[in-house]
């Protein structure tokens, strides 16, 4: 049956074979004379390696070698260096090897759903074209911060793993539009949110306690984040009204302040002492009136409503990590209805 289809090709020439669902296990060699087929089907067969004439498919833009038998990425892919999209979901790989991925410059698409994959090499990088990858239902621990350096990545996809942590790095991610974290081991996403582009973020089946300081300035248009164990909306009230800085945070301050205004004494002088700059560039912003400070006075969490703070459809209450200047900053009348909660 599949040579039928291969003499077929053979016969008109058509850039696609659909092979699928053929019960191979083998494929003939007769492919070394399909160097012309573009888009190649070998899903749902019982394949556990290619022969090396496959490289002769200098022109293959598209395989699908899903549910298949196969244990690693076959070498020979390396030597397809058009290859665009490659589907691998439902076998049993449990290793990508960095060579095969460093023979793959032009893929865009890369599925390895259903595997048992517990490790992505850093050479991940050379996938520099990449715009979508998934390896959701695997054994994923950690991701390689190398990650972050694949700028055209829009579509990341790692639900349904064991990953504990997720790397700063991926904050690099302009482009990044879809992130599917779902059903991980998350306690936490990294401080330092990047994504602008960012529309659809699934975090749900976590334990994920309060979203990073910033979470509301993302322009979502979905966020799926049921299943963690976000902290409870309790509006508290401080009962402490003033607080005693120290002379080292209030100097601190002023000169933070200061050296806002270019014109000042302050900033003009600050150059000429780099310890003391070393010291400052450590500062932070308060959360409710934006002043700096140079150490944190109050970590707290302010719960966001998802439809009047970040203009998504839907209506809900989201705890985001906020540092304050001071306990006034925390009593401010005028955001009691965000509910600020101290950690
Ligand atoms: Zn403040």
């Amino acid at each position: 049956m599949a040579n039928e289809s291969v003499i077929r090709a053979l016969k008109t020439k058509s850039n696609s074979l659909n092979l699928s669902s053929r019960k191979i296990t083998h494929l003939p060699e007769v492919f070394a004379k399909l160097p012309w087929i573009a888009v190649l089907k070998l899903n749902n067969n019982y394949l556990s390696s290619l022969p090396s004439e496959l490289m002769c498919l200098q022109k293959l833009t598209e395989l699908n070698l899903g549910n298949n038998v196969l244990e690693e990425i076959p070498p020979v892919l390396k030597h397809l260096c058009c290859l665009n999209k490659l589907y691998l979901y439902g076998n049993k790989i449990s290793h990508l090897s960095p060579e095969v991925l460093e023979g793959l410059p032009n893929l865009e698409l890369l599925n390895l759903n259903h595997n048992r994959i517990k490790v992505i090499p850093a050479e991940i990088k050379k996938l520099c074209s990449l715009k979508s990858i998934s390896v959701t239902d695997n054994h994923l621990q950690q991701i390689p911060a190398e990650l972050g350096l694949m700028k055209s990545l829009t579509e990341i996809n790692f639900t349904n793993n064991k990953l504990t942590q997720i790397p700063q790095q991926l904050y690099n991610l302009s482009q990044l539009r879809k992130l599917y974290l779902a059903r991980n081991n998350l306690t936490e996403l990294p401080e330092g949110l990047g994504w602008k582009n960012l529309k659809i973020l699934d975090v749900a089946g976590n334990f994920l306690s309060v979203f990073p300081v910033g979470f509301q300035f993302l322009r979502l248009d979905e966020l799926f984040f049921e299943g963690n164990c976000l902290v409870p909306f309790t509006l508290m009230e401080s009962i402490q009204e003033k607080e005693v800085l120290a002379l080292k945070e209030l100097s601190a301050r002023l000169i933070l302040q200061e050296n806002t205004n270019s014109f000042s004494v302050v900033s003009r002088a600050l150059p000429m002492y780099p310890d003391l700059q070393d010291m400052l560039s450590h500062w932070g912003q308060c959360g409710l009136c934006s002043q700096p400070f140079l150490t944190t006075w109050l970590e707290c969490v302010q719960f966001i409503n998802t439809k009047k703070h970040m203009g998504m459809k839907s209506s809900q209450s989201v705890p985001v990590r906020v540092l304050l200047c001071s306990y006034d900053c925390f009593n401010r009348d005028d955001h009691q209805y965000y509910g600020l909660a101290r950690l």
